[in-house]
């Protein structure tokens, strides 16, 4: 395969002060972007690409949405922070508005999507302390091989990637992994008394958009429900119209106990997750046993609400459905013999590439860079293509053309 990843003089300054002060945590493309405009971003050079990433689903609404940064820059002049020492105008509002547009009793506001993980994991354990009765320090978490929940100690203590847990530990314990989309590992694992919570990603992003088959989430959820565990739905990555409905477990009218939020709750703005649940599970946190400096701040929160909404006002969620099969349907007609899989719902898509050279979806990553469409892989031969939500049709069949002349370079 030839590659011909261009790389300007001044794009080049940028990554190689990344490079000298930077901590070495990633691997970006070599692509440097200085402005973003719906399901464009353009690079310190002017060239405009396609954004297939959208901030890992954090910018579902498109890049500096008008309405959210009208709500960003009016409300930063008026007030950002007070912190949980004293009450604010917003956060009460936003509190209302979300629990109504989620029917849930309480949201707990957080910062990051693995801090707002953490905040479910602690309410869980909290959970089944005072009304499951398990046992002091008993409790215990099932989670799924392959998951992506975040880098925190404790998250990457359940996770079965070396990458994200090797030479990191002692480990946190209280979790047991098992198979993902494995009923009967879950229905086995369920047995033991102390079990508090089933925390599952509806769809696994960051493992390559792995689906789970059909009733996977609507069974699981009945076998919590039996053994008195709760359903803990990481929709991070998944909800917010990403898949084509509000939330991915809507797909199998599935109501997680502890539902997590993240990434575009804020479109792309600002660092802003949310837990929600009902009082006989979110009422279990007393005052001063949980919080953060910056969760629920006033910024924040007006921002989540303009967030949300604007996904309603705009159609985002059908938008999602109609674009990601035109997409999906697209990608199938190209019968390129280096894609083996495509698979996905709604925007949330991934191919598998299949091709003899290991570093061959990193390769086409930059050839689609240097065509105007920027992707990542993600675990070695797949593709996330995962657009902003607003994409259209005349924009979804440039894009597959794209993906087809960089597909024939290989
Ligand atoms: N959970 C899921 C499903 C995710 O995809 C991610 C991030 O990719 C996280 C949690 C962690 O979110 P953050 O990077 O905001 O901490």
């Amino acid at each position: 395969m030839q590659t011909v990843s261009t790389i300007s003089k001044k794009s080049n300054y940028y990554i190689q002060l990344e490079e000298q002060f930077g901590s070495h945590n990633y691997h970006p493309l070599p692509v440097v972007l200085s402005k973003g405009e719906g399901v464009f971003l353009w690079d310190v050079d002017g060239k405009r690409y396609y954004d297939f990433l959208s901030g890992y689903s954090a910018v579902n609404q498109g890049h500096c949405h008008p309405k959210i940064i009208a709500t960003l820059t009016e409300q930063a002049q008026k007030l950002t922070l007070t912190s949980r020492a004293f009450y604010n105008d917003l956060l009460g509002e936003y509190a209302k508005f979300i629990t109504e547009y989620f029917g849930y009793d309480k949201v707990l506001p957080m910062n990051t999507g693995v801090e707002a993980v953490e905040t479910a994991i602690k309410l869980c354990r909290r959970w089944g302390y005072v009304v499951k009765g398990i046992a002091e320090n008993k409790a215990k978490i099932i989670v799924c091989a392959d998951n992506f929940h975040g880098r925190t100690s404790t998250v990457i203590s359940f996770s079965s990637d070396p990458s994200s847990y090797a030479k990191f530990g002692p480990y946190m314990p209280g979790f047991e992994i098992i198979p993902y989309n494995d009923l009967n590992a879950l229905s086995k694992a369920l047995q033991d008394k102390n079990v508090a919570g089933f925390l599952v990603e509806p769809i696994q992003g960051e493992a390559g958009v792995v689906v789970p088959d059909e009733n996977y989430l609507s069974k699981a959820k009945q076998y919590c429900e039996d053994a008195n565990v709760l359903f803990i739905g990481d929709e991070i990555q998944t909800g917010l119209c990403r898949t084509g409905k509000m939330l991915a477990c809507d797909h199998e009218n599935v109501r997680p106990d502890i539902l997590i939020l993240g990434k575009a709750l804020s479109g792309g703005t600002l660092p802003v997750s949310a837990i929600l649940a009902d009082d006989e599970i979110m009422l279990t946190i007393k005052p001063g046993e949980h919080g953060s400096t910056y969760g629920g701040n006033p910024l924040a929160c007006k921002i989540a609400i303009t967030s949300l909404s604007v996904l309603k006002e705009e159609k985002m969620m059908e938008n999602a459905e109609a674009m990601g099969r035109l997409l999906r349907d697209e990608l199938k007609k190209l019968n390129s013999p280096h894609i083996s899989l495509i698979r996905g719902k709604g925007l949330l898509n991934a191919i598998v590439i299949d091709h003899p050279r290991q570093d061959a979806a990193w390769e086409l990553c930059l050839t689609l860079k240097e065509n105007g469409l920027l992707a990542k892989p993600t675990h070695g031969d797949k593709i996330r293509f995962a657009p902003p939500l607003v994409i259209t049709k005349e924009q979804i069949e440039e894009c597959v053309e794209i993906i087809s002349k960089s597909l024939a370079s290989i």
